[in-house]
């Protein structure tokens, strides 16, 4: 008896020794001098590369414009796997995904009454056609969103819906959460006060007069679908000055869009096997698709460059990192983020040390934060530590990694990195036919590729595991 409870006590003692041991190393993440000298020698070699440059350069002088389910999106997919290919990383594949695609044919809009003006003007990724001959009919103007859902008169009724509302220019892009609700959910809305059509403002901080186009969705069981467009920011101010003039302001819309249900395209993937847990995942990526109006420069062939690139800085060091790490350019992000469901639903189960996207552009990168197990905060840490040099603040909390990854984060809840860019250009051009690599800065996109390349290389070089990620995050 007393000897086992000698035995017993002793276990236990070791137990705690053991955990505060533990405790101890993790609280001080001795990452090896080898590991450290690694990340910096990839994010110096990234400092000193091209490739980022030439990648985007490729993907927006080659193919262009690749909206899902269309003929470019295809040669987007055989662009992508080929160039991953020509990098000659262990492994490089791609995995079928359902995508609907949606065609924007024409659209045209003027004010005719009572100042005729013509409007430049965009359909809404989704949107239905209006009548071959179009819609005309009085404006019903509503500062924003909200005013609209508030609204319990029935002016909509019958009527074209404008919804207005200035996009604030900031750091983080924080007004695209708020100024989205009616670009995605407007035509709802609208169409529930009995709306014909529906056009907004465009979700852009520019004064250009071109349309910033981006999904919308209707929700059939709560409305009939009508057609939706953005109109310029320039015209958006045009359309309230004439509604202060007090006179009726009357607009003829034509959109004309198709549909094609079912199409394939697909997420194309590569990787560098671990060495010692290779069945351990680090995974970072962009999304290939992108709207029709510009060539997708910034969003999002800056990211899928910045990612892909990163991975090759990591091949480059001719060290085969502990865990494996994983590049993705997700499929159909823009209308249905089928790519970041996808892929969820292929590899949710496997074991992912971190997961993180580059989908803003390719300003700056300010801020490294991740959403992960305590046990990894020190390691975390660390990585901040060799990455401030670029000027990076690290920051333990991150409220949102990026669309694609969500699936992953949000039902599997494996660990997220983010890192945080300077929008504030961003959205001048974002979605619209503006967005073209001349808007790409060649040196911060290398320090983006410089900051991901020491961020993958290190969560798959960490002792810790950095998963499951707390709750209620993305
Ligand atoms: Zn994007
Ligand atoms: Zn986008």
């Amino acid at each position: 008896m007393t000897s086992r409870r000698h035995l017993l006590s002793a276990l236990v003692f070791s137990t705690v020794s053991f955990v505060s041991t533990a405790h101890a190393q993790t609280s001080q993440a001795k990452y090896s001098e080898a590991d450290v000298k690694l990340a910096k020698q990839a994010m110096a070699a990234a400092q000193n590369s091209d490739l980022a440059w030439d990648i985007v350069a490729s993907l927006t002088t080659e193919v262009g414009p690749r909206p899902a389910g269309s003929a470019n999106d295809a040669k987007a997919v055989a662009w992508g796997k080929a160039k991953l290919e020509s990098l000659g990383f262990d492994r490089v594949w791609t995995e079928a995904v359902k995508v609907d695609a949606w065609i924007r044919v024409s659209g045209q809009a003027e004010i005719v009454a009572p100042y005729p003006q013509k409007l430049a003007v965009a359909a809404l990724g989704n949107s239905i056609s209006t009548p071959a001959k179009g819609i005309t009919a009085e404006i019903a103007y509503y500062e924003n969103y909200e005013q609209l859902k508030n609204d319990t008169s029935d002016r909509a009724k019958g009527r074209i819906v404008f919804i207005d509302g200035v996009f604030p220019r900031s750091r983080d892009g924080k007004g695209y959460g708020q100024g989205v609700m009616a670009r995605f959910r407007g035509a709802v809305e609208a169409g529930k006060h009995g709306a014909v059509a529906i056009l907004i403002r465009s979700v852009g901080s520019d004064r250009d007069r071109l349309a910033h186009t981006g999904a919308m969705r209707y929700d059939e069981k709560i409305a009939k679908p009508i057609p939706a467009a953005a109109v310029s920011t320039s015209d958006a101010a045009m359309i309230a000055r004439q509604v202060k003039s007090g006179k009726p302001v009357k607009v003829a819309l034509n959109l004309q869009n198709q549909f094609k249900k079912g199409m394939t395209s697909a997420n194309v993937l590569a990787e560098i096997r671990g060495s010692e847990k290779p069945e351990q995942v680090v995974v970072i990526g962009g999304h290939l698709d992108s709207w029709d109006l510009g060539t997708g420069a910034i969003d999002d062939g800056a990211g899928v460059a910045i990612t892909v690139a990163a991975l090759k800085a990591v091949k480059d060091l001719g060290v085969r990192p502990k865990r494996t790490i994983r590049v993705v350019m997700f499929a159909n992000e823009e209308n249905g983020l089928d790519g970041g469901n996808g892929y969820a639903e292929v590899h949710g189960k496997e074991k992912h040390q971190l997961a993180g996207e580059s989908d803003l552009g390719s300003g700056a990168v300010y801020r490294f934060s991740a959403g992960a197990d305590e046990a990894a905060q020190p390691w975390l840490r660390a990585i901040g530590e060799v990455i401030a040099p670029l000027g990076i603040e690290y920051v333990a909390e991150t409220e949102h990694g990026g669309s694609d990854i969500g699936p992953l984060v949000n039902k599997y809840r494996h660990p997220l990195a983010a890192l945080s860019q300077d929008a504030t250009e961003y959205f001048d051009y974002h979605h619209t036919a503006n967005d073209t690599l001349d808007k790409i800065d060649p040196k911060t996109l290398k320090q983006n590729v410089s900051a991901w390349a020491a961020v993958v290389w290190l969560a798959a070089q960490a002792d810790a595991d950095f998963g499951p990620a707390p709750k209620k995050q993305n």
